[in-house]
């Protein structure tokens, strides 16, 4: 994690959490998982699991998602703020679904603010145009913004239903912020075989519309049948590919995980999951309607799965596609 982003949010009590959760993460590497499990530096908190694109390879855009469909209780997301803001150092408002298909986000971002968290969220940008004053007014401190493709006939085949013109609308009202208004604008561009020849426009933009960040993101995939989505660059992909057509992670995987001991992933309904890859919520630990976040990370539940990623991860799905 790095300091030089959210440094005005950083306390020493948030340090002195931050040194505990290295401490618990190197003792949980060396098989001694012993002692209480300190509370998480970040978070990912769902907004809403709807989403107005059907992308491909998205459970939730493609309708596979087996969780019901629904949007944070602003009690809930408050309680959870309240209870958490001396350790907090980020809050990431976005897990599945698009966060700017809720119409609470401003207040969601807002409070997180007002809590001294550093706030952001990633959005596939169709609604940010007309979405404007959210931004103007809760001032997130980043915003991530997808855009795959430089024209339709690029773009849809991974965002079905979506236009790049809409992404482009909302890139323009975020250029024309006032300096002082405007959040870290990340674009990040995930690379497939049908976009990858767009990377070097992408330096157009970011002078354009006044983009911080550019991010070359690869793709995860998850059967056979995806593979030809892959770039011809082997940089740009996760996997490797057999004669026959299978794919496998090309750096392997270790017993290890720092996501699942620094940060933690808060469902809508209020679900916690280890990471975001449980999109399903497979492995949830509780939830924090009914029980505090200490509760849950100090669960049988929550110990033993650490456990198994510590010495078997490769007994986990999720963990088994995962780069971390
Ligand atoms: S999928 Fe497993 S290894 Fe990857 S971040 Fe989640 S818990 Fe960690």
């Amino acid at each position: 994690m790095s300091f030089s982003r959210n440094i005005k949010y950083i306390s020493w009590r948030k340090i002195w959490n931050l040194c505990r959760l290295h401490k618990f993460y190197r003792k949980a590497k060396n098989g001694r998982l012993i002692g209480e499990v300190p509370p998480p530096s970040f978070a990912s908190y769902e907004p809403t699991n709807i989403c107005n694109l059907s992308c491909e390879m998205c459970p939730s855009g493609k309708g596979m998602l087996k969780r019901p469909r629904g949007t944070a209780d602003m009690d809930l997301y408050r309680k959870f703020i309240t209870d958490n803001r001396e350790t907090l150092i980020d809050i990431i408002l976005h897990f599945q679904g698009e966060p700017l298909m809720y119409k609470q986000l401003g207040e969601m971002i807002a409070f997180a603010r007002q809590n001294r968290i550093y706030t952001m969220f990633s959005t596939n940008g169709q609604l940010l145009a007309q979405n404007i004053d959210i931004i103007r007014n809760a001032r997130p401190d980043r915003i991530i913004v997808s855009l795959d493709g430089l024209s339709d006939e690029t773009y849809t085949k991974y965002r079905v239903g979506g236009k790049v013109q809409n992404v482009l609308n909302g890139l323009e009202k975020l250029s024309q912020l006032p300096a002082n208004e405007r959040p870290f604008i990340e674009l990040q561009f995930l690379v497939f075989s049908h976009n990858e020849h767009e990377i070097p426009d992408l330096q157009k933009l970011k002078k354009k519309y006044h983009i911080d960040k550019i991010t070359l993101k690869s793709a995860q995939i998850y059967e056979n049948s995806q593979v030809d989505f892959l770039p011809e660059n082997k940089n740009f992909s996760r996997y490797e590919v057999s004669e026959s057509g299978s794919f496998r992670l090309k750096n392997g995987i270790k017993n290890q995980c720092k996501r699942l001991i620094f940060g933690t992933v808060v469902c809508f309904d209020g679900r916690v999951v280890p990471c975001c890859f449980d999109k399903d919520a497979d492995h949830e630990f509780g939830s924090i309607a009914n029980q505090s976040l200490h509760e849950i990370r100090n669960s049988k539940k929550y110990i033993d799965f650490v456990n198994k990623v510590f010495s078997n991860r490769n007994e986990i799905s999720i963990c088994n596609n995962c780069t971390e």
